[in-house]
């Protein structure tokens, strides 16, 4: 059952194909697990293409939105925004196709690498203007308390994590921004598995994980 969904907004922009790859990654990935959210965005694909039906002056539609529509129905229509990888069937594997495209196949693809604290990442090739990275934080482990100068994404594949706001489970997903500073911790059992997408530096309140994050790139 999941509980925590893309926002109209990302819907809306991802729709329209003006995400960042990085977020396009998650929105598709989520979409592949969430009926509905791919229901609402069927919604926001049709009235792109009403709009546009209707020959609406171009001049009320923001230059970028009404070329990046253009371009969807130039490549044949459907909701796969600019960047964004292409959907897959839905899979009951911890990586659902969008991301194995990225991957290069399933988790025993991952080059992992540790970042410290047991915990360790993958960061995907993305273009650079938001990054993706995979996660894989032990059962019952803590991320370092962190706040967040941009817009933070976090998608759950595999076990849980809890922070102060709720417990997000696969499928959730946690949009967190400059007023959320928040310690996930993977829930004990199994451990946690997310794709998080961030389009700037994460503010950590200790001093080791600030030292140590122009490496991970975090
Ligand atoms: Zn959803
Ligand atoms: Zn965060």
């Amino acid at each position: 059952m999941i509980k925590h969904h893309i926002s109209d907004k990302l819907l809306m922009a991802y729709s329209a194909g003006t995400l960042p790859e990085a977020f396009n990654l998650v929105v598709a990935t989520h979409i592949s697990l969430c009926d509905e959210c791919r229901a609402r965005l069927a919604g926001f694909d049709c009235v792109g293409g009403a709009v546009l039906e209707q020959r609406i002056a171009p001049a009320a539609l923001s230059s970028g939105a009404l070329s990046a529509t253009l371009e969807k129905i130039k490549r044949g229509g459907g909701s796969t925004a600019p960047g964004a990888p292409v959907r897959a069937a839905r899979g009951d594997t911890v990586l659902p196709g969008p991301l194995r495209s990225y991957v290069g196949g399933g988790l025993e693809q991952v080059q992992w690498r540790s970042i410290g604290g047991g915990v360790r990442q993958a960061i995907l090739p993305t273009s650079r203007n938001a990054s993706a990275r995979l996660l894989h934080i032990p059962a019952g482990t803590a991320v370092p308390d962190h706040g967040h100068r941009g817009l933070e994404l976090t998608l759950v594949l595999q076990g849980a994590f809890v922070d102060e706001t709720d417990r997000f489970a696969r499928g959730d997903v946690e949009i967190a921004d400059e007023d959320m500073e928040h310690t996930p911790v993977a829930e004990a059992g199994a451990d946690c598995i997310c794709l998080a997408a961030t389009d700037a530096p994460l503010k950590f309140r200790a001093l080791l994980p600030r030292l140590a994050q122009p490496f991970f790139r975090i």
